[in-house]
């Protein structure tokens, strides 16, 4: 069956993120865009993953918990999870290899942690945007070896996408699918690009504004809407 998708929306954990990307905002803006699936990627953090999957329980509305990485290279890669749990584990390996730079609340945001409530419960001291220093060949393997799926973000854009920082997708990584962001012509970007003609696409909006996330226009065709073979689908398992 073929499912309505939104993979890279931001909460307000993402300091370039709207204050009012809330748990219940998100979820509640979702299903009015009539969403069956979507995904929780804040920069180099999943704490807000659980709020936003428990804000949906019994909604319909399936939320897979992940994170935008950006590696060492200076590439985003949409890492997603199987569970909550998997996405924190990935993080404390992510928190250990970030910059020791603090957010300066002043000069970037705030970078809001919440319950399932749209409660605050604390905010994050470590600047979330930069880069860590783990190498993007590693952070794919360790995020595939958590039993999670890695996309690389947003490749038709000029900044922080792995086709511009390399000039090509590396064959060895066995990408199945690439991410294309909301407003990319896919059919002249191919042209220009016939060499990535043999993987699949994956539109989303990187929404860092309610009003951004997707409506259903992008799909994606699984066995059952479920976190698992979202993940399967994605590492070409399936
Ligand atoms: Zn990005
Ligand atoms: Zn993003």
């Amino acid at each position: 069956m073929k499912y309505a998708i939104d993979l890279h929306i931001h909460t307000c954990l993402s300091p370039c993120a709207d204050d009012d990307m809330t748990p219940n905002n998100i979820v509640n803006m979702s299903r009015i865009k009539g969403l069956d699936i979507i995904a929780i990627t804040d920069h180099n953090a999943a704490g807000n993953c659980a709020a936003v999957l428990e804000a949906a329980g019994g909604s319909g509305l399936l939320v897979v918990p992940g994170m935008e990485l950006c590696t060492a290279d200076e590439i985003h890669l949409l890492c997603y999870f199987p569970d909550t749990d998997t996405a924190i584990g990935f993080q404390e390996q992510v928190f250990r290899n970030l910059l020791p730079v603090k957010n300066r609340e002043d000069v970037f945001a705030r970078q809001v942690y919440m319950n399932s409530f749209d409660e605050e419960t604390g905010t994050e001291d470590r600047f979330l945007i930069g880069a860590c220093m783990i190498s993007t060949q590693d952070a794919i393997l360790m995020a595939r070896s958590m039993g999670g799926a890695v996309l690389p973000a947003h490749v038709d854009r000029e900044s922080f996408s792995m086709l511009q920082t390399f000039g090509f997708i590396p064959e060895e990584y066995g990408f199945k699918y690439l991410e294309c962001s909301k407003d990319c012509n896919l059919d002249s970007f191919l042209q220009e690009r016939e060499d990535l003609g043999h993987r699949g696409f994956i539109r989303s909006s990187d929404a860092h504004r309610l009003q951004d996330i997707l409506e259903r226009e992008s799909w994606l065709e699984l066995e059952e809407k479920s976190v698992g073979c979202l993940l399967d689908k994605i590492n070409g398992i399936r």
